[in-house]
């Protein structure tokens, strides 16, 4: 009974522990995986991860310039 919800990453439903990311539910197991795919989604429509093939470049790239977003919008 109660509210169910639809991961945002799987597209099941998620029973227990839900996590929310910009107002989407995942599973909390979802939760990395999601923000990671999110991040790289993010940073690919900019172009700036053109020429990286593999997930873990791409991911670590993508932290990069997340972090020197946040550092240009600080200072
Ligand atoms: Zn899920």
């Amino acid at each position: 009974m109660g509210l169910t919800f639809t991961c945002e990453h799987c597209g099941e439903s998620i029973h227990g522990v839900a996590a929310v990311h910009n107002g989407k539910f995942v599973h909390h197991r979802c939760a990395k995986d999601y923000t990671r795919a999110k991040l790289i989604e993010k940073w690919e429509a900019s172009g700036l991860l053109e020429g990286l093939t593999n997930t873990e470049g791409k991911i670590n790239m993508a932290n990069l310039l997340e972090s020197e977003a946040k550092q240009f919008i600080t200072e």
